[in-house]
């Protein structure tokens, strides 16, 4: 359990919270007594999430806008305070082969999971530098360090969000702004409908993620793998020469997970969501 006492009164924001993870982790940070803002492109559902659990704020927010992100910021401090913890969690991931991918949806990807997150550290980090303190909580993925055959352009968005944090973190060292990347494995959201996850690999529930959210606000590291048994074997494999760690990889299941193991009925759904949002 996360110690309430250095999360009470902190004023955080979510991108993408108006379900799934960032939910989740505004409805676990709210219980222990933070002052929650989520955004979302998706306006209905975020209204009902947000009135449903009483956030402090909540309403639309495009992180791929820099107008909307600075205007959602402005909002939030305006009304509820300076903004102590930004958790940029927004993100999509369409499956399917690479040459099948319409450019435009590769640009989408990109655009939220990558330019997304270096444009929301970027504007948090103006309001955090002056005041000398802040985090910011990037929501990568294991898919950041590991290569999983449907997900070639998610692969390289979530790769990039390790080294984007990674790098933040040594370039304003001793300002007060601490930084954070989130790696979990496949959680039991909309994102990820209708695909069954590789051997040994256990799906993480939501509340998992948001516990591990809290754990780091309390004390900031530079990154936690959720669920820690498939941090560890995502690590291991990382460190193994490279055909034997494609072998293990293949040998769970991963080359097919997200490609013809996925039940597209299932998925459908989701699918259409993340490509026309
Ligand atoms: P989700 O689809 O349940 O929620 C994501 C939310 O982001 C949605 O409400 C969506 O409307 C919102 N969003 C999409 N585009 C947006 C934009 N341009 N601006 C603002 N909001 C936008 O997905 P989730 O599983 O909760 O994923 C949250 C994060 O966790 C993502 O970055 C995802 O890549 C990452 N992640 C998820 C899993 C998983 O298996 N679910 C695993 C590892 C990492």
């Amino acid at each position: 359990m996360p110690d309430a006492t250095k999360i009470r009164g902190k004023v955080v924001v979510i991108t993408g919270g108006a379900r799934g993870i960032g939910l989740a982790t505004a409805t676990a940070l709210q219980a222990l007594g933070a002052k929650i803002a989520i955004g979302d492109i998706d306006e209905t559902t975020v209204k009902e999430s947000g009135a449903a659990r009483d956030f402090d704020l909540y309403g639309k927010l495009d992180v791929t806008d820099p107008a909307s992100f600075e205007a959602f910021l402005d909002e939030v401090e305006h009304t509820v305070g300076p903004v102590d913890v930004l958790i940029n969690n927004a993100g999509i991931m369409p499956t399917g082969k690479l040459a099948d991918e319409p450019d435009q949806i590769t640009r989408r990807i990109l655009d939220i999971n990558v330019y997304g997150v270096i444009l929301g550290s970027k504007l948090a980090l103006n309001r955090m530098l002056p005041r000398g303190s802040g985090h910011i909580i990037n929501i990568a993925s294991l898919a950041g360090e590991t290569h999983i055959p449907g997900l070639a352009t998610y692969n390289a968005s979530k790769h990039a969000v390790l080294g984007f944090t990674d790098t933040l973190r040594e370039e304003y060292r001793e300002t007060g702004v601490r930084f954070s990347s989130v790696l979990p494995t496949l959680t039991n959201t909309e994102l990820g409908a209708g695909v069954t996850a590789p051997k040994l690999l256990r799906p993480a529930e939501p509340e998992e993620i948001a516990d591990a959210i809290a754990e780091l606000i309390v004390s900031p590291k530079s990154k936690v793998r959720v669920t820690a048994v498939a941090g560890i074997i995502s690590q291991v494999v990382g460190l193994l020469p490279e055909a034997v760690g494609d072998g293990i990889a293949r040998a769970l299941g991963a080359s097919h997970a997200f490609l013809e193991d996925v039940d597209a009925e299932q998925r459908k759904a989701y699918e259409d969501r993340a490509r026309n949002a």
